[in-house]
């Protein structure tokens, strides 16, 4: 959990005590109770073919490693338009939302977000180029996938897979 020592509201040091079943910290100069909020971010599945769009991780955590464009969404952010923001800074692509593909609670390891809203998108401009947190960005096939970062982008291609599955056997040879 993170940790605050003084209150936002008036600078006064802060106790912990219980409220709502849970020890929160609480001002005892003007009372105020101090809520930490999920940390959510965004992830993007975009498919070119049968190909999956990934980006090359420029900075820690998991630096190097392949994952899928992600990002936090900003306070106030409609996170659909936060998801498109991002892929844009990471892949110079401008992409449109199109559907949700899913809601992901934090895995075992710590990404930094609580709660991963992973949306599938189309390309409607912009020239594959890297950018922002991303030192690369490709289009990989299944069958060819590179070192991956983070639980979350496993489980991302784990759903692609199933759905390239189904299709296949929904396609007659
Ligand atoms: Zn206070």
């Amino acid at each position: 959990m993170p940790e605050a020592n003084f209150c936002l509201n008036c600078g006064h040091a802060l106790d912990q005590r219980e409220v709502g079943g849970a020890l929160r910290p609480v001002c005892s100069q003007c009372g105020r109770v101090h809520y930490f909020d999920p940390k959510v971010a965004v992830g993007l599945l975009v498919e070119q073919g049968q190909r999956l769009l990934l980006i090359r991780r420029k900075h820690d955590p998991e630096r190097g490693k392949w994952s899928i464009p992600a990002g936090f969404v900003d306070a106030g952010e409609d996170p659909a338009r936060a998801a498109e923001r991002e892929g844009l800074e990471e892949t110079n692509l401008r992409l449109a939302v199109t559907a949700l593909v899913d809601v992901y609670a934090r895995g075992s390891d710590h990404e930094g977000a609580d709660i991963l809203i992973v949306y599938r998108a189309k390309i409607v401009g912009g020239s594959l180029q890297p950018g922002d947190d991303a030192s690369e960005a490709a289009y990989f096939s299944l069958t060819g996938l590179p070192e991956l970062a983070f639980t979350s982008t496993r489980r991302v291609i784990e759903r692609w897979r199933a759905e390239l599955d189904e299709t296949d056997s929904k396609t007659p040879n």
